[in-house]
């Protein structure tokens, strides 16, 4: 499978530091950051370093460290902004938009992890009617 990856895109720019982020956690192959129009008290963009558009292209294409190093960081951010749902916590939700029908807005594969108020059901197939 061929994508093609636009390297004007504005992740691409945080990535090579010509635009500032607020920065929550920097590993090896990851970067993790607060989404600046955050939808939820908690709103963190979770992204791999590397040139992927979509979470198919990188979980298809990317090597085995970058896809532990985005795992690991994911899990490390729903700790640090309080985003896990183990015993008492109050949970939270981990979205991928792709493409046109997923409404990407930014192509480079990102995760948003939001957390910090009751979040509602995910999809109504109704919206689709
Ligand atoms: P998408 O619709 O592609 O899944 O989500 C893109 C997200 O990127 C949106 O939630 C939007 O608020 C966020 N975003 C767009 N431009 C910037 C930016 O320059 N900095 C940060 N931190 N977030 C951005």
């Amino acid at each position: 499978m061929a994508y093609a990856y636009d390297p004007q895109n504005i992740f691409a720019r945080i990535l090579r530091g010509e635009i500032p982020n607020s920065t929550v956690l920097e590993t090896e192959h990851t970067l993790a950051f607060r989404d600046i129009f955050p939808k939820a008290p908690q709103h963190v963009l979770v992204i791999p370093k590397g040139a992927y558009v979509t979470y198919d292209h990188f979980f298809g294409q990317a090597s085995e460290a970058e896809i532990v190093d985005f795992a690991r960081t994911v899990a490390k951010v729903c700790e640090m902004v309080g985003a896990t749902a183990d015993a008492g916590a109050m949970g939270s939700r981990a979205i991928t938009n792709a493409g046109e029908h997923g409404v990407q807005e930014v192509p480079h594969f990102h995760l948003h992890i939001l957390a910090g108020r009751p979040l509602g059901r995910m999809l109504d197939m109704a919206e689709a009617e």
